[in-house]
């Protein structure tokens, strides 16, 4: 099957088209026809099937469809709610992609950062609004939300909203929204709650169950250095001397990081290209040709604009920054390894990406080969263990961007530190300062001290 026989409007056909979708996937096979028909829709299925854009497009087609008529401010005519920033900023993004040939609107707002900018956002007016519950609520509480006229409502990973403590939150704005809209309801796993709550918001629903993507292929090989975030560029550099490597995909997770990455390879005489977001189509796909065609041997992309990319034949990848959603990881080295032919995934774990890499292993339910023969081996990690965060569960966790926040997404402070312990993935014991490291090591373990310090103050500011 194609898209083009999921009966939607050119407008979407062509912005699928420049994200390089070819066929739709299961989800999205399954999930669009009824869908547009206006039908309910409960849907079993995790991040990383496609179920984005299964939603998101029959929204975006059913609004450019169904103008509204009246004048003056735009009312909120689709919400998404979802658990965690990093996924409402995922959705709104799709949302942009693919309605990027259509006059609608999309906002997101979430917690844990300042309201204004989204209140001014919000007061322009928007067609979409991707959400996450508890700042949703607060919202609607001092009056900037108004939900009456909601057509569309979609509940994204209702189980983990569940675990986070937020079904309240949801119960209430689910009861502020018109009763004859359509509404989709996504979830990993049908706990009771869930269930009592489907059978009286869902009508006559739709059923859609889909594996989730949890395994990775087995003709790849995944391995992974720990290394300190300074240490990273020298290592890759490292690594490229090996002229096995003839094409290596590089994930990083920001723009900025792409570019710097690509600076300094050039510097080093390596031919490598960036695409992401701030580069036209043009440019990502010239950049994307000359990987192909071999004129290039490195491209550093972010997830966004890695979308769509099929490469044959492309032995590497590495995650130069771990991913902060576990399925991104799958995802990202499912690019190598195509057709039958074996791979190679290496992922680069600082400090602060730990418990990423903790998120990724129980996904995939296995733990990453660590590299020994490393040559720039996680010095500060292993010298620094006076600062352990306690875990909580992966659904209380927030984003940690470069290490910088401990909140979750309620802006909630994560764990407080505790005793110094051996870390049992590295095997670091506490208390290692001496030789060869001296004073250098002391100099980056009270560095880092400081860092967590500052990190743990900025936030209890806020
Ligand atoms: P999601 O489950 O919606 O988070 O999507 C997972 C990833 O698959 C995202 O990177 C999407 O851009 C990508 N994706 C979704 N649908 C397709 C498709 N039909 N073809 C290729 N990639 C897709």
């Amino acid at each position: 099957m194609n898209f083009n026989e999921l009966a939607l409007i050119p407008e979407l056909l062509k912005a699928l088209e420049d994200e390089g979708y070819v066929t739709p996937s299961t989800i999205q096979e399954q999930a669009i026809p009824p869908l547009l028909e206006g039908r309910d829709l409960l849907g079993c299925a995790q991040t990383g099937t496609g179920k984005t854009a299964a939603f998101a497009l029959p929204i975006l087609q059913y609004l450019q469809q169904h103008p509204l008529s009246s004048k003056g401010k735009k009312p909120i005519r689709a919400l998404i709610l979802t658990p965690t920033r990093e996924l409402a900023i995922q959705i709104n993004e799709s949302f942009k992609a693919y309605g990027k040939y259509l006059n609608l609107k999309s906002c997101v707002i979430f917690g844990g950062v300042s309201q204004g900018p989204q209140v001014s956002e919000l007061a322009r007016g928007v067609d979409v609004l991707i959400a996450t519950p508890g700042r949703l609520n607060d919202l609607i509480q001092q009056g900037y939300i108004e939900l009456g006229k909601v057509e569309k409502f979609v509940l994204d990973e209702a189980d983990r909203m569940l675990d986070m403590g937020f079904i309240n939150d949801v119960k209430k704005i689910q009861a502020k929204t018109p009763p004859n809209k359509q509404t989709l309801l996504f979830s990993a796993t049908m706990p009771a709650e869930i269930i009592d709550f489907v059978n009286r918001i869902l009508i006559d629903p739709v059923k859609i169950t889909v594996a989730p993507v949890s395994s990775t292929v087995d003709n790849i090989k995944q391995s992974v250095y720990f290394v300190d975030r300074g240490n990273k560029l020298p290592l890759m550099i490292n690594i490229l001397k090996d002229e096995d490597i003839i094409s290596l995909l590089v994930f990083t997770r920001t723009k900025h990081g792409a570019d710097r990455v690509v600076r300094e390879l050039n510097k080093n005489r390596i031919t490598a290209l960036a695409i992401h977001g701030n580069k036209s189509q043009n440019a990502r796909q010239t950049a994307l040709e000359s990987f192909k065609s071999g004129e290039v041997r490195v491209l550093v992309a972010t997830d966004i604009a890695a979308r769509g990319i099929d490469i044959d034949k492309l032995s590497h990848v590495i995650n130069y920054e771990l991913p902060n959603i576990p399925e991104t990881y799958v995802h990202r080295i499912g690019r190598t390894g195509r057709a039958g032919l074996s791979g190679v995934a290496i992922s680069f774990c600082d400090f602060d990406e730990k418990e990423y890499l903790d998120d990724i292993e129980k996904l995939i339910k296995k733990t990453l080969d660590k590299v020994e023969d490393n040559p720039f081996p996680m010095v500060i990690f292993e010298k620094t263990v006076k600062v352990p965060q306690t875990r909580r569960p992966r659904s209380e966790r927030g984003s940690s961007v470069q290490g910088k926040s401990f909140a979750n997404n309620n802006g909630e402070r994560r764990g407080a530190p505790t005793k110094p312990q051996e870390d049992k993935k590295t095997g670091a014991k506490p208390k290692a300062y001496g030789k060869p490291y001296g004073n250098r090591v002391a100099k980056n373990a009270s560095r880092a001290n400081a860092k967590f310090n500052t990190a743990k103050k900025s936030h209890s500011d806020r």
